[in-house]
């Protein structure tokens, strides 16, 4: 089933002569740091190079969640689910995040140990995250076939809409004043005295004494044509989309090779888990691949990604 429409945004028909800052990218990352510097009094211009979370953030599974992130992302993703409970209102728009829960089965009792030590790093935090047991499992979704040690079930992790959750936050930006800019690349950035003074588009140049990088998976060419080395792993995985189903489970699942969470409209995202082996040297390259663009590199004339696409204007 093909996926959701992403909600369009139209962007300004204007550029602004001056901002205090550029953000560059128009994915969750961009739109929400316009958000919060638009907030804050800042004047802010966000230059798409196509259309508002038309990249990575609208194609993603949609989970938010704390559960078994590196322990070093706690803290960021604690403060993360503080902000996704009022962001429909903030926003004044529906993002479509709910707080459904998140569960990670336990196959053995080897993973079993492995999810409650992992929820430990949740001590403190006061947020609803604990083992359950195979029993308990069983009761909760009584149809599954799965033969369980049990589960770590955090009720507080949820979902929102990859199609919708971008564009929100970029209107809720646009009514803070700041100028939502789409079809709009940034080719470069100037410098005066040793300092950002602005950046050049393919629509025209913008005045402002800050950038903030988001442009996703293209961040590193962008960056590395500057000679800023910014590594990147860009990861592949496909997913498959069920029509609406009826008595399925509410709760995001992650399980050994899949994951499931249901989509707003009843059906279920379902993405496999199976990774190439690390030691296969040619699928690795051909599925996973880093990109470090070399300090010593020569810097091309134009940073923007729509130059290195043949037919692509820039
Ligand atoms: C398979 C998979 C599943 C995932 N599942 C989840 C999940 O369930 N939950 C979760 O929270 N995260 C998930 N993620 C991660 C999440 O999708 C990303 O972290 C997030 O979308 C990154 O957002 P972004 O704004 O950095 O990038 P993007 O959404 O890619 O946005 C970057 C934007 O910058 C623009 N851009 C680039 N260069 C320029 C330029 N020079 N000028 C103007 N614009 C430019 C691009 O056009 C693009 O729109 C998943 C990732 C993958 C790969």
């Amino acid at each position: 089933m093909p996926g959701p429409y992403v909600v369009p945004v139209h962007g300004d028909a204007e550029l602004p002569d001056r901002v205090d800052v550029v953000v560059i990218g128009g994915g969750i990352i961009g739109t929400s740091t316009a958000l919060e510097l638009a907030e804050s009094g800042l004047r802010v211009a966000l230059c798409e190079k196509g259309g508002i979370g038309h990249e990575q953030s609208s194609r993603n599974w949609g989970w938010v969640r704390i559960s078994r992130r590196d322990p070093r992302e706690v803290p960021l993703m604690a403060e993360a689910l503080r902000l996704w409970k009022d962001m429909d209102s903030r926003t004044g728009r529906e993002t479509g995040y709910t707080r459904a829960g998140i569960v990670f089965t336990c196959v053995t009792d080897e993973d079993y140990a492995q999810h409650e030590r992992w929820n430990r790093n949740l001590d403190g935090y006061q947020l609803d995250s604990r083992m359950i047991s195979g029993r308990e499992f069983r009761e909760m979704y009584p149809g599954s076939q799965l033969d369980l040690k049990g589960a770590l079930y955090t009720a507080a992790d949820g979902r929102a809409e990859p199609q919708r959750a971008a564009p929100a936050v970029a209107e809720a930006a646009r009514d803070r004043g700041a100028h939502i800019l789409t079809e709009c690349a940034v080719r470069g950035i100037e410098t005066s005295g040793g300092r950002v003074s602005g950046v050049v588009t393919e629509r025209g140049p913008i005045g402002c004494d800050a950038v903030v990088l988001a442009g996703g998976a293209w961040s590193s060419l962008f960056a590395g044509n500057m000679g800023i080395e910014f590594p990147q792993l860009k990861v592949l995985n496909s997913v498959i989309r069920t029509k609406p189903l009826e008595g399925g489970p509410e709760q995001a699942i992650w399980h050994r090779d899949f994951a499931i969470r249901k989509r707003r409209d009843g059906g279920y995202t379902i993405a496999t888990l199976k990774r190439p082996s690390w030691s296969c040297r040619a699928r690795r390259s051909a599925v996973w691949a880093t990109a470090r663009p070399k300090r010593s590199a020569p810097a091309r004339s134009c940073a923007c990604p729509k130059a290195s696409r043949p037919g692509w204007k820039c």
